[in-house]
């Protein structure tokens, strides 16, 4: 039997398909990566506008507590010091994210953790009630006990049904307990050690991670292709001996049991002339008569203090969610019981291939942050 020119094709070069290239090229395998999109790096490839690396697939924001993964990935790019802390617009008035005793002084007018542990434990004592016991079972449940009626009022409700198109009774809590609730003023959103953006942009992390392996980006697995005919779907084992698969999963089965629902997003770039927009990379709009989630004003990734004056110009992105159909990019798996269930189907289908490796947020239908991704791959 002839051997096969491949150990390895390797379907999307998001971050997933880049770091099992990395992986599998560092164990002395031979990698195939390719991409629908004409270039690589899926949702977190850049595109420098004006001297602004702009997040082109939304903001992305590097975070992790663990040492190895942090160290990694600074071996492959350095990070900058970055530190998240996105503010919150409803109807005009801003609040600071993420939950802290910023937000609440601004809220209720009050200065000191007891005022604000008071006013939220009576808040949720509300839904501690209604619970009588149980555990919630929703994200309006869940941010009920976690923060209370007005902080969900203000800054989840409306913001999260505008994000997720439907009503929070019907979306899982685990989407909310991303967020940390803080009686301290401290506007870092994540709670991780590590957080940054790689100096000169996200595009250097991903060359990085795909050095060494064979690219083709502007070729769709699932059509027929002149550039490599041999990796599509009816046709890869004639080139690789195994298939890491990070598009969507229920296409790969052709939609047999049904369709997943995904998330997408809009995107809305801008270049304008002024330097300094709004003063932060990150505004939520929390309030549903705006129709965009957040804006982003990207040289506030890399710039910091004066030095975002250094350039005269800004990029700002307006990003609007809407449900996800045939021609949009998906955004975010809809975890929701529904779409569970349908899932599982699927994955006991993937679980019976020896030969194919499904992995990333389209693949395992999971709400992945770039770090988890990172971390496991790493103990692969
Ligand atoms: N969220 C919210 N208000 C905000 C920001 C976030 O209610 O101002 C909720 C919302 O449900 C969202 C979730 O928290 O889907 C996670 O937000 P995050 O910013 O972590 O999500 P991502 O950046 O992945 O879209």
């Amino acid at each position: 039997m002839m051997e096969n020119k491949y150990d390895y094709l390797i379907v999307g070069a998001g971050l997933y398909g880049a770091m099992m290239a990395w992986r599998m090229t560092t164990q002395g395998k031979k990698c195939l990566v390719i991409d629908r999109r004409q270039h690589t790096g899926g949702n977190i490839y850049c595109e420098n506008i004006e001297g602004i690396n702009v997040h082109k697939y939304g903001a992305h924001i590097f975070h992790t507590s663990n040492k190895k993964v942090w160290d990694f990935v600074n071996s492959i790019v350095p990070f900058n010091r970055y530190t998240n802390s996105p503010l919150a617009k409803y109807h005009g008035r801003l609040y600071n994210l993420p939950f802290n005793m910023n937000t609440f002084a601004r809220m209720w007018n009050i200065t000191t953790p007891d005022e604000a542990r008071r006013i939220i434990e009576e808040q949720k004592q509300e839904m501690r009630e209604r619970l009588n016991g149980r555990q919630p079972q929703n994200l309006e449940e869940q941010a009920l006990m976690l923060v209370g009626k007005d902080i969900y009022e203000v800054l989840i409700k409306e913001y999260t049904e505008k994000q997720w198109g439907r009503p929070c009774t019907e979306l899982p809590a685990f989407i909310i307990k991303r967020l940390p609730v803080r009686f301290v003023y401290d506007n870092n959103y994540f709670n991780d050690t590590y957080q940054g953006i790689p100096i000169g942009g996200y595009n250097k992390l991903i060359d990085g991670l795909l050095n060494g392996c064979d690219i083709i980006t502007g070729i769709d697995f699932f059509k027929p292709n002149d550039l490599c005919p041999e990796a599509n779907i009816h046709r890869w084992r004639e080139i690789a001996d195994k298939l890491v698969f990070t598009a969507k999963i229920d296409q790969f089965y052709d939609y047999r049991y049904g369709r997943l629902d995904y998330r997408s997003l809009r995107f809305e770039h801008e270049t304008l002339d002024c330097p300094n927009f709004q003063g932060n990379a990150v505004v939520n709009y929390t309030d549903k008569e705006v129709a965009y989630t957040r804006t982003i004003e990207h040289k506030h990734f890399e710039m910091f203090g004066d030095k975002v004056y250094d350039i005269p110009k800004t990029v700002v992105t307006k990003e609007y969610p809407q449900e996800w159909h045939e021609g949009l990019e998906p955004y975010y798996p809809v975890n929701d019981d529904k779409n569970m269930q349908l899932y599982a189907s699927y994955k006991a289908l993937a679980d019976q291939e020896p030969d194919v490796i499904f992995g990333g947020r389209l693949a395992e239908y999971k709400y992945y942050d770039m770090a988890p991704i990172v971390e496991k791959i790493l103990e692969i």
